[in-house]
């Protein structure tokens, strides 16, 4: 029977990058990653769009995105390790309201920013008035303008995972892969063995994880759960706040898109920006790899909270709202069609759409990425290391601080995030 010092469920982004920053700090820690999947970021991490920016409007999702941002950027430079990076831009289009807004002129201020003029926007295929009949139908907006964010773009979160698991086994962490934890098994700290333990008056702890390999045993366990943690807290009491939201992803090519896709927002061959439609912020990915585009939207009323084993993209979802919207902004899209679909699920934090990071008992819990959990990873773990290994303080890649307790629950101090995409 081994004991771990740390037994990490989940090998998706967050578990790999937490695993990763604690030991970087202390190499001394003997730390199992427990995985139900075949091999690492098999979860939501592979559904993801992978898109990055650094444009939002709280001040921490600022500091958690442009500080990850910065450490991949760095792995892929410096460390030469290759993440598919690519800073192809986010492109916001904008109605007249929106371009002349306070909120867009303070992120031209804080990011690396620019504004872009409807004349541009006209140039890269987008049409930008919408007929009067159609825009008080379908609510839709005329386009005056964009905001295209530099310090963003696109990347692969295979690699990047790959990058942390392989770091991983360098620094003697161990995997165990096909594991499911089936319980959390909650035990009196000081046992007595009386039937019905642990009694009200006796002081608790997680004793061991019952999995389908048998129990494991670890001082502390940390859940990187993602989506699936309420199903390990809730038969213990334990409330993780996060609801799951499926998001769907439609890769779409035909001719004049694939033209499209391999040019940048000034016409130049090169890539087209990550783009957000005004009006129902749907977005497109593009990926060069399939010149293709990938639509997704994040639809919040009307979605329920359900959450299915293998969820199914709704082909209809596609077509009856997400084309029926995109073909009035971009009548290339009359002649596509769609390759391959796939979905999955974003953590919500449906309070203030960010992670939450708190520890009870001997279990941590970093759940609730709220569908941006690539961009925000490496920062993410970094705050659930520094939680794990007792520090007050985390300190990101380039040298700010974070509160550990700010991602905590009991004093939490997070503005709410707006730009959830
Ligand atoms: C369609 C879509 C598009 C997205 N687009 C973006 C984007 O453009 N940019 C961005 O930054 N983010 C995006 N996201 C969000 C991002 O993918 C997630 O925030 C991120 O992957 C979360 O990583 P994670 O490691 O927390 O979760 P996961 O990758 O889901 O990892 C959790 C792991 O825990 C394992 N697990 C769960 N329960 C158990 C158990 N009982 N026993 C053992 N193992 C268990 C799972 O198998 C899984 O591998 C998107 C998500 C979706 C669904």
């Amino acid at each position: 029977m081994e004991k771990y010092d740390l037994i990490i469920v989940g090998a998706g982004i967050t578990g790999l990058s937490t695993a990763y920053h604690i030991l970087d700090e202390n190499r001394d820690m003997k730390i199992k990653i427990v995985e139900r999947a075949p091999t690492f970021a098999q979860g939501n991490t592979a559904k993801s769009d992978a898109a990055f920016r650094d444009i939002f409007t709280s001040d921490i999702n600022y500091k958690l995105s442009s500080s990850s941002i910065n450490f991949y950027k760095h792995i892929q430079e410096d460390l030469k390790f290759n993440l598919g990076m690519k800073f192809n831009g986010y492109l916001f289009l904008l109605d007249k309201k929106n371009m002349e807004s306070e909120t867009v002129k303070q992120i031209t201020q804080k990011t690396e920013s620019i504004l872009i003029e409807r004349e541009d926007i006209s140039r890269m295929g987008f049409k930008t008035s919408i007929s009067q009949e159609i825009s008080s139908v379908m609510n839709l907006k005329n386009i005056a303008g964009g905001l295209l964010g530099k310090n963003c773009g696109i990347l692969e979160p295979d690699l990047i995972s790959s990058f942390y698991e392989s770091e991983l086994r360098k620094m003697g962490a161990e995997f165990s892969y096909n594991t499911t934890v089936r319980k959390l098994s909650l035990e009196p700290a000081l046992k007595l063995d009386f039937p019905g333990e642990p009694f009200i008056w006796q002081e608790k702890t997680i004793g061991h994880l019952e999995t389908n390999r048998g129990d494991m045993f670890a001082d502390n366990y940390l859940l990187a759960t993602d989506v699936w943690t309420n199903y390990l807290l809730d038969p213990i009491g334990i409330d993780s706040h996060i609801r799951p939201k499926k998001r769907q992803v439609f890769q779409v090519t035909g001719k004049g898109i694939r033209d499209m896709v391999m040019k940048d927002y000034t016409g130049e061959p090169g890539l087209f920006p990550f783009t957000i439609l005004p009006g129902p912020m749907i977005d497109m990915r593009p990926d060069p790899r399939s010149e293709s585009f990938w639509i997704s939207f994040n639809d919040d009323i009307g979605r329920d909270f359900s959450l299915e084993d293998d969820p199914v993209p709704e082909m209809d979802f596609y077509e009856k709202n997400l084309l029926t919207v995109i073909r009035e902004y971009l009548p290339i899209f009359n002649e596509s069609k769609v390759n391959s679909s796939w979905a999955g699920y974003y953590s919500m934090n449906t309070i203030d759409g960010t992670y939450y990071i708190f520890k009870e008992l001997n279990v941590g819990v970093i759940t609730g990425s709220s569908g941006s959990g690539i961009m925000k990873g490496d920062a993410a773990g970094r705050i659930a290391a520094a939680m794990m290994l007792g520090n007050k303080k985390a300190r990101l890649y380039g040298g700010k601080e974070i509160d550990v307790d700010d991602l905590g629950i009991k004093k939490r101090n997070v503005q709410m995030e707006n730009l959830i995409i």
